[in-house]
């Protein structure tokens, strides 16, 4: 266990709302069994970077024994990937999520009324212009994609990199993460798009902020698909971004707003699912519920949506699959599961499945395919060292594999691992388990 020496006394407590909950912290018998699940114990061996030390540390701020002006309390609630690795083997059910959020939430709102120092200005900036801005409007975010693009296309970017500008501003790993721009841009919303065949299932898309734009091509392969399965599916023009890295990142207020907008604009449709494509987006919005369960305007409605949600190897896996138009792909893959699909959602079984659904692919498994790959919505980028050891064991894991195409579904992981295999020279590539069903309806595996 961490010592005494190491912790500060107390000082600032836990205040508000968005509390860390007293029952959840002392579900924990500080058994150990999560010990094994936790990627950042696995890489340092240190008790401090365990669920069960940062347990440890959330109990000493609830019981007053520390505040939250400690180093080491700041340090682990964000050091944690919020993986939740450690929630899904848990054997006493400790929510570590929920805790974890709100232990988030605590220092940012601390912070923001005096309690707790400030960030550092350019943090602050950082902070105020993705969380308050960009995700909220979606219109910014789409001129900003637009922004990049051209940076992209222009020439400006290769200069930039060749140049050594970037690593002369400290900037170079992080630019290295920005995605190829889709020509598409973002997905258009308000229509409907028909079944092909009879409809079975009325169903609409999440188009969210990142899957519209870098990801548009995702998206317009999961419309083919749920197309070929009977599925008439409708983009409500309304929706917005999920609000899953404002939840993750200590904004909850944030995550609400834009959750309350999701709701408003998906309700009343008649629909049998509300399809995501992206597992972190999923994951959230699956806690709406949850999210709003303390506003009694909201709370029901929040419920009701979020019984709704559906990953889309979850829906495809349960309804009864077009197999008969999936032609011959012969390819090797290995699936990298994102954490927030393997251990939030518990989705696990279902993308192999369908995966194996498809004639003369070879799905083969790399060791460790569960262990977060170091993404973690912008782990990456608040600490980057951990984040590049979590990237290398992956890669090298799937490597191992000697597979042509690193299967995953979630645009964090997909970032991550495409920057990688970039600086390695590898020639696999990353691609989503919509692309490759995709590709098989079209019986065309140069698409990937
Ligand atoms: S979080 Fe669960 S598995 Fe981990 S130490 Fe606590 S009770 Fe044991
Ligand atoms: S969420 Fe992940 S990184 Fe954080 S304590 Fe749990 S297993 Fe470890």
């Amino acid at each position: 266990m961490i010592a005494e020496s190491e912790i500060l006394t107390a000082r600032v407590p836990f205040a508000g709302a968005d509390t860390p909950s007293d029952a959840i912290i002392n579900t924990c018998v500080h058994c150990g069994l999560c010990l094994s699940s936790c990627p950042t114990y696995r890489e340092t061996g240190l008790e401090m970077f365990s669920p069960r030390g940062r347990i440890y540390l959330m109990k000493g701020v609830a019981d007053g024994r520390i505040g939250m002006e400690s180093d080491v309390f700041q340090e682990q609630m964000s050091a944690c990937l919020n993986c939740r690795a450690c929630e899904a083997v848990c054997p006493s059910g400790v929510q570590y999520g929920q805790i974890l959020e709100a232990s988030r939430t605590q220092i940012e709102d601390a912070r923001d009324d005096g309690r707790l120092p400030p960030h550092p200005w350019p943090v602050q900036l950082l902070r105020s212009g993705v969380f308050g801005v960009l995700f909220k409007r979606l219109e910014l975010f789409q001129g900003f994609s637009r922004l990049m693009w051209f940076y992209q296309r222009s020439g400006v970017q290769a200069l930039a990199r060749e140049s050594g500008l970037l690593k002369l501003l400290g900037l170079a790993d992080t630019e290295a993460l920005l995605p190829p721009m889709s020509n598409a841009f973002t997905v258009p919303q308000g229509q409907i798009y028909p079944a092909e065949g009879t409809a079975r299932y009325h169903v609409a898309l999440l188009t969210g902020c990142v899957m519209a734009t870098a990801f548009a091509d995702v998206h317009a392969a999961t419309l083919r698909v749920l197309r070929k399965n009977g599925c008439e599916v409708i983009l409500p023009p309304d929706q917005g971004c999920c609000g899953a890295l404002h939840v993750h990142g200590g904004d909850m207020d944030g995550g609400r707003e834009l959750a309350r907008r999701n709701i408003a604009a998906f309700e009343g449709l008649g629909l049998d699912a509300i399809i995501v494509n992206a597992a972190g987006c999923g994951s959230t919005m699956k806690e709406y519920g949850h999210l709003l369960h303390d506003d009694p305007a909201w709370a029901a409605r929040a419920a009701a949506f979020s019984a709704k949600v559906k990953d889309i190897s979850e829906f495809l896996a349960a309804i009864e699959l077009n197999t008969c138009d999936l032609k011959p792909l012969p390819i090797t893959v290995t699936y990298q599961e994102p954490c927030h699909l393997a251990h939030a959602q518990r989705i696990s079984a279902q993308p192999r499945k369908l995966l194996r659904a498809i004639p003369r692919l070879v799905l083969k498994e790399m060791p460790e395919s569960s262990l977060c790959c170091g993404s973690a919505g912008i782990y990456n980028v608040t600490q980057p060292e951990m984040a590049a050891q979590l990237g290398a064991r992956k890669l090298n894991n799937a490597q191992t594999t000697n597979a042509e195409v690193l299967v995953t579904a979630n645009p964090g992981c997909h970032l991550q691992l495409a920057g990688g295999l970039q600086r390695r020279g590898s020639t696999m590539r990353v691609r989503h388990i919509v692309e490759l069903l995709d590709a098989a309806y079209a019986g065309d595996a140069r698409q990937l």
